[in-house]
């Protein structure tokens, strides 16, 4: 049992029949118990050890389940241009139908979508986000609201061409009116769309952002194949090696989403920098992007965690389906059964993908001390029978990796509060996120019509 003296009286204790605290080693503990108190975790232990510490606590029994960290989702957009989008590969979708809509969304537009993403995250388990977006005030409100974690990154485009994105400045706007509010749930980082979408004076001043207001960076790199012949043709090196050129490897925290198309020189600059990075194996499998070459790069010692990307490249945002895609994905790569094993893609959903937002102190494992971001999935379900708890065939992290879906999350906790019981938000509107989304939308494409009427060739090609 691991504990931390408490003084205060209000507890709370979870309860299952497994629990994962995705610790050192993984262990499985049966009969397992979580014990909160505000927004921390007090002790994790058996029901036995727990009922002695806290026997005046509020006890809330899952049952027949499996009790683990909050997943981390890595990489997203908020968006709803769900099934809108399809079929083009990565840089002629961002021409003709990404870029265009950044153009005609408004503020409005992107706090619906803020609200509609953050709740199907909710209700799949995840609690904490990574999300780059525009006009993040309104996913702000959203998250302080809907209860869940939150890293903002607002998509930033600083060059010619490309001056409908939000900019640095609406970036350092974001840190001081939001960053660390909510009870510390809301994080905002700097964020570029993509070194070609900013001047190497603008790298210069998101790198300085960081260091001012310690916080970290994100962007998009070596997605597709043809990034690494435009780096070559720019910058006469590959495009990690540009990124450390223009400073964007300098800051405290970087995280990379993607990073398909990597050489071994790139890997190995990844691992000694302690660069982050977002996998996204749907997204760069529906946008014929590549495969990732994951067990590589976890050899190497980084640290990479897993991201469904927007609603519009994945088309959906629930983790327990993106750890199967990318355990499969990576069997695929390298013909290998055992590539990519379960405890190592649970990793990534949870503490590894802590570590690559550099939050692995606070989130990710459930331990004394950290934040009570937990989650509940049902195990009383025909896809998790068997449940298997221990003996040769214990299966419980094949069926959470390979069977489960976000629908059997029956709990979500984020910094000790229950933000989602039974598939219910409880405290939000569903129905409404949806009504919104629906009308926004539609209102949405028709104006991004209008404007590609005017403009055939679509939005500029960074390539
Ligand atoms: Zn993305």
């Amino acid at each position: 049992m691991q504990t931390q003296a408490t003084t205060a009286s209000e507890q709370q204790v979870l309860t299952a029949d497994i629990l994962l605290p995705m610790t050192a080693d993984n262990p499985v503990i049966q009969q397992g118990a979580v014990l909160v108190q505000g927004q921390k975790i007090i002790a994790t232990g058996t029901r036995e050890e727990i009922m002695a510490m806290a026997p005046e606590a509020v006890w809330h029994d899952y049952g027949r389940a499996v009790l683990m960290p909050g997943l981390i989702n890595t990489h997203s957009h908020s968006g709803f241009l769900r099934g809108t989008a399809e079929d083009l590969p990565v840089w002629e979708w961002l021409r003709l139908y990404i870029d265009p809509m950044h153009r005609v969304l408004t503020a409005e537009d992107a706090e619906i979508a803020s609200w509609l993403c953050y709740a199907e995250s909710l209700l799949s388990g995840t609690t904490t986000s990574v999300d780059m977006w525009r006009h993040m005030a309104g996913s702000a409100r959203a998250a302080e609201t809907l209860g869940n974690r939150v890293v903002m990154v607002p998509y930033v485009g600083e060059a010619e061409g490309y001056d409908y994105f939000d900019t640095l400045d609406d970036n350092e706007a974001l840190i001081q009116q939001w960053h660390g509010k909510a009870d510390g749930r809301i994080n905002v980082w700097v964020g570029l769309e993509h070194m070609y979408y900013a001047t190497p004076q603008a790298c210069r001043r998101a790198v300085a952002l960081c260091t001012r207001y310690n916080t970290g960076l994100h962007t998009h790199s070596n997605e597709a194949e043809a990034e690494i012949g435009e780096a070559m043709k720019r910058f006469g090196c590959s495009p990690i090696r540009a990124l450390e050129r223009l400073g964007l490897l300098e800051p405290a925290r970087v995280l990379l989403a993607h990073c398909v198309w990597l050489d071994e020189d790139e890997i190995a600059l990844l691992a000694e920098k302690n660069i982050g990075v977002a996998h996204n194996p749907s997204s760069n499998m529906k946008l014929a992007s590549g495969s990732a070459p994951i067990e590589q790069l976890i050899a190497a010692g980084v640290a990479v965690g897993i991201g469904t990307d927007g609603e519009k490249e994945n088309n959906n945002l629930d983790m327990l389906e993106e750890i199967k895609i990318a355990s499969l994905l990576a069997k695929l790569r390298c013909m290998d059964a055992a590539a990519y094993g379960a405890w190592n893609v649970l990793r990534s959903a949870t503490i590894e993908g802590a570590r690559a937002i550099g939050m692995d102190d606070q989130i990710g494992s459930l331990q004394p001390g950290k934040q009570a971001d937990i989650i509940a999935v049902r195990a009383d379900t025909p896809r998790m029978t068997p449940f298997l708890t221990e003996g040769p065939f214990m299966n419980v992290h094949h069926n959470l990796v390979h069977g489960a879906l976000g629908g059997d999350v029956c709990m979500t906790m984020v910094a000790g509060r229950i933000v989602m019981q039974n598939q219910q938000l409880l405290n939000g509107d569903l129905p409404r996120y949806m009504n919104e989304a629906e009308h926004a939308c539609r209102a949405l494409l028709e104006r991004r019509a209008a404007w590609l009427a005017e403009h055939e060739e679509g939005a500029l090609s960074p390539l």
